[in-house]
């Protein structure tokens, strides 16, 4: 604390006598005295009204003086607090011992005799001067002082904080508002007493052993802790403990500043949760499950033990979220994780890793073949069967079934990020029944193999990849001529998608439709196909060359989007296509799909003028009903029927049946996969009406299939 000085300056002092010479000398005389600035009244009245208007450090008044005399003049200046500590000095005749006492009443300092003495005169004088001014600067830092206090009292006292103070020995002195609202001790209660009577048996050794280290040696503390309020509940504290000096460094004192963190702390432990765990299951999320899973490796590491990571992954959850709702598709998980960790014990983790994800990790403590070891397969079987018992969500029974890619440590990872993968790329084969089935069943769960993580690269490659395919230009279309079974005339040609990844090379349809129709990037892609197709039909147009309809494949996840009949009416109208060349060929799968959409949208579609075709008829389903609810203009048959009419009669047969069913439907019939002219005989025998396949061509790009009917002797249009 540092005092503010007045900076030296020019004192005043003021002379009042009715003698015009004893005045002057007066003035002379105080004229040699350093930063003394003499003022000189003869006139009485006069005097004692500049002093009552000014400030000034030291008045000469002589007594006798024609009204007000000297002593009326002292009293009105000591009437006033402002001159209160300026000196006054009277001047008197030597034996006046009266008036002295008078004067002293009234407030004189000193006095001196007539005729005056210069030595003396001088020497007192400055000592006044220099007392005046050490009184006033007293008066400024005591009155500074009393401020400061002032307003750190205040500032204690009306403190958001709690402050407590000891004395040196650790003994409360003092406790703030703020203390006491948040303890509910009052201060009668705590003064007198150690604080630690408010942390007992809380303060973690550590904490208190770190505290009592700061204060002895002198420095601060900073740290948090819990404390007791008076009604026994817990809070949490930060504090700031400070010892107190005095001038010579001796600590007097010691301060705690604490404020409450309870609410910060309570919200911490919240977000803390959140991103461990799945707010849904309450299980442990992806973050947790790989730390505990880097943990299960450290040990199983050093106790060379196995681990077993499973990957659980719910095959008909996206069907209960869509057809019973979002509320019953979280009770089901909710239900999936209660009967997952039914099934594992206590030193088994089950997370949550995605949607409708989940993990286990089981460290296996002795060796597998050990009777009591539960392993792996049995686990698996154990989850599968718990899940596979039917869930009651709002009224209704639900059938999920689980599918298991299972990884074990060391051998199919050594890090969580590469076992969770293993495991993970060990699900979509699951199901399958290549490794056979337990007991009969398809085996709904499967080990990790090599050959799966490649399998799993693949796809990842290919999923990435077909997310730049387009804007990286590396789709294109080719054309598969559509053939008069009786004439052999090109009739049109089915547009079919092709993809050459930069990265990748050429990628079969078969492998990258399915991975756009999962990942939804077949909505643009199918718009894209759409587009080129009508400006290729633009552009043959253009050149004369008459190409018949052309067919579009479009897959389920495209008839659901709402964009499709936008698409197609903006295609057809920007390149003024007549929609009748436009063929649609949806697959069987799509006539299950008995949503109204659906059936709107192919009607609508149907309104334009489009021509719709089953495709690979006889693959899937199969249902003739479904073929009379639907505006079907074509059938084509599939290819696997065809390749084995030659030898298998009863393909033979059963493509006679539909040929003659469809007919019945008036329904055109396209045979897909003509290869060879026995093939393209039978066909003809059966009445088919069209063939697609290598036998007249590979699927051609653009310019090629232009060329091709221009060279076709049997096309009308053809040179
Ligand atoms: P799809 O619609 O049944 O197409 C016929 C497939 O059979 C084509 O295979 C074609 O090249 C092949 N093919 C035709 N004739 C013969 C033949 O004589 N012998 C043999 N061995 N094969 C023949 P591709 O081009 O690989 O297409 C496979 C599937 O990919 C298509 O089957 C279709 O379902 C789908 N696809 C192709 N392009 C598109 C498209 O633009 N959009 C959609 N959504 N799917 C498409
Ligand atoms: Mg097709
Ligand atoms: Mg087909």
């Amino acid at each position: 604390m540092t005092a503010r000085l007045p900076p030296p300056a020019r004192q005043r002092a003021v002379v009042i006598d009715d003698s015009a010479s004893a005045l002057r000398q007066m003035i002379r005389l105080l004229e040699a005295i350093e930063d003394c600035t003499p003022i000189g009244f003869t006139d009485s009245g006069q005097g004692m009204g500049w002093c009552r208007a000014n400030s000034f450090d030291l008045l000469v008044v002589d007594y006798q003086m024609p009204p007000p005399d000297g002593l009326a003049v002292i009293e009105a200046i000591r009437a006033d607090p402002r001159h209160a500590l300026v000196p006054v000095v009277m001047v008197t005749a030597a034996d006046d011992r009266d008036v002295r006492y008078m004067a002293l009443q009234s407030g004189a300092t000193d006095f001196l005799t007539k005729p005056i003495d210069g030595i003396e005169f001088v020497a007192r004088m400055r000592n006044l001067l220099a007392s005046c001014r050490a009184h006033k600067a007293l008066a400024e830092v005591s009155q500074w002082l009393t401020d400061e206090v002032r307003k750190t009292s205040l500032v204690i006292r009306q403190s958001p904080s709690s402050v407590l103070i000891t004395d040196s020995d650790g003994l409360i002195e003092y406790v703030n508002p703020t203390f006491v609202e948040t303890t509910g001790y009052q201060p009668s209660e705590v003064i007198g007493e150690k604080p630690g009577f408010l942390v007992p048996n809380i303060l973690a050794p550590e904490t208190y052993e770190d505290l009592r280290a700061a204060l002895t040696a002198g420095r601060d503390w900073r740290g948090t802790f819990q404390s007791h309020r008076k009604d026994g509940s817990l809070f949490w504290e930060s504090a700031v403990v400070s010892p107190i000096r005095d001038a010579a460094g001796t600590i007097t004192n010691y301060v705690a500043i604490t404020e409450d963190i309870t609410l910060r702390k309570e919200y911490e432990a919240r977000l803390e949760w959140q991103a461990n765990y799945d707010s849904l299951t309450g299980l442990p999320n992806r973050m947790l499950l790989q730390d505990r899973l880097s943990q299960a490796i450290a040990h199983a590491g050093r106790d060379h033990c196995q681990l077993v990571v499973m990957m659980v992954d719910l095959d008909r959850f996206k069907a209960v979220n869509d057809t019973l709702g979002h509320e019953a598709g979280d009770e089901l998980l909710r239900a999936v994780a209660q009967r997952l960790q039914g099934e594992v014990s206590v030193t088994d983790t089950v997370a949550r890793t995605g949607d409708d994800d989940f993990a286990v990790v089981m460290p296996i403590v002795g060796p597998l073949t050990a009777p009591a070891v539960t392993s792996p397969e049995t686990m698996a079987e154990r989850i599968c069967t718990a899940l596979g018992a039917p869930f009651v969500i709002g009224g209704t029974e639900i059938f999920v079934s689980a599918r298991i890619g299972i990884a074990t440590y060391p051998g199919d990872g050594q890090t969580p990020q590469m076992l969770l993968r293993s495991a993970a790329a060990a699900v979509p084969a699951a199901g399958g029944g290549a490794e056979g089935g337990g007991r009969g069943a398809l085996r709904h769960w499967r080990f990790f193999t090599q050959a799966l993580d490649s399998r799993a690269r693949q796809h990842q490659a290919i999923e990435t990849g077909l997310r730049h395919a387009l804007a990286r230009q590396e789709m294109a279309l080719v054309y598969h001529p559509l053939v008069d079974v009786r004439s052999g005339r090109v009739l049109g040609a089915e547009a079919l998608l092709r993809w050459t990844s930069a990265e990748l090379g050429p990628v079969p349809p078969d492998q990258f439709i399915p991975m756009a129709e999962a990942t939804g990037l077949i909505i643009p892609i199918g718009a894209w196909v759409i587009e080129t197709v009508c400006r290729d039909l633009a552009a043959w147009r253009a050149r004369g060359i008459r190409t018949g309809r052309i067919a579009v494949n479009v897959s389920s996840r495209q008839m659901i989007d709402r964009s499709l009949q936008d698409v197609i009416g903006r295609a057809l109208h920007t390149h003024a296509v007549p929609p009748g060349q436009l063929e649609i060929e949806v697959t069987e799968r799509l006539l299950l799909d008995t949503s109204a959409h659906t059936k709107a949208l192919l009607e609508d579609l149907r309104a334009m003028g489009l021509r719709f075709a089953i495709d690979d008829f006889g693959t899937g389903y199969s249902a003739m009903g479904y073929l009379t609810q639907f505006p079907f203009d074509v059938l084509k048959v599939d290819r696997s029927f065809i390749a084995k009419v030659m030898h298998r009669p009863q393909d033979a047969a059963l493509t006679q049946a539909i040929v003659a069913m469809a007919h019945t439907l008036d329904l055109e019939v396209v045979a897909e996969g003509v290869e060879t002219t026995g093939q393209l005989d039978f066909l003809k025998d059966c009445g088919c009406d069209f063939a697609q396949g290598f036998l007249f061509s590979r699927p051609l790009a653009a310019d090629d299939f232009a060329g091709f009917i221009r060279t076709d002797r049997r096309h009308p249009d053809g040179c």
